[in-house]
């Protein structure tokens, strides 16, 4: 059953993003991505101290493929200290994939949903983002043969200021 729904709606992955205050629990959520990161194959993308896209409210972003789902939520759902937290899908709707999709652990915020593309939306994990955007047929030396999404949106390296540049992508 659980097959059939995933086929029906393609899901590339899923974003957990760990809302906190920064002046009272950032430190919580550093803590509990710290140990995600050390159990799961996850990618933990920024802190955001400040409210981005469609969050009203600071967050860490954990991003994750469809497979490593099972183990990630029940982890968080036990384990998230008092946080709450937002999980959403990543498919081709991202208006979606933070309302009628989503699942909350703890309280729910109220999304600006007004800011999300009716399309897709938000970083994907890597191996995903190298399958997808990789696919462009190139023969070599035959200049522009369509170059097809040649400009992937640039993935932002752990670490990297990413508050510093605004992204042209939407941020889910
Ligand atoms: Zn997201």
């Amino acid at each position: 059953m659980t097959e059939k729904t995933t086929q029906s709606v393609a899901n590339l992955g899923y974003h957990a993003h760990i809302y906190y205050d920064p002046a009272k629990t950032r430190d919580v959520a550093q803590r509990v991505c710290a140990a995600i990161g050390e159990q799961f194959k996850v990618e933990i993308e920024e802190f955001r101290d400040t409210p981005r896209g469609p969050h009203p409210i600071s967050n860490a972003l954990v991003i994750f493929k469809p497979e490593e789902f099972e183990r990630v939520v029940p982890y968080l759902m036990l384990n998230r200290d008092g946080l709450d937290v937002l999980v959403h899908p990543l498919t081709e709707d991202a208006v979606e994939d933070h309302s009628g999709y989503a699942i909350w652990l703890g309280n729910p915020v109220e999304l600006k949903l007004h800011t999300l593309p009716r399309g897709r939306g938000g970083r994907l994990p890597s191996a995903c983002e190298i399958a997808t955007t990789l696919t462009p047929v190139r023969a070599p030396g035959s200049g522009t043969a369509r170059p097809r999404r040649s400009v992937p949106t640039p993935p932002p390296e752990r670490g990297t200021h990413a508050t510093e540049h605004p992204e042209p992508a939407a941020i889910t």
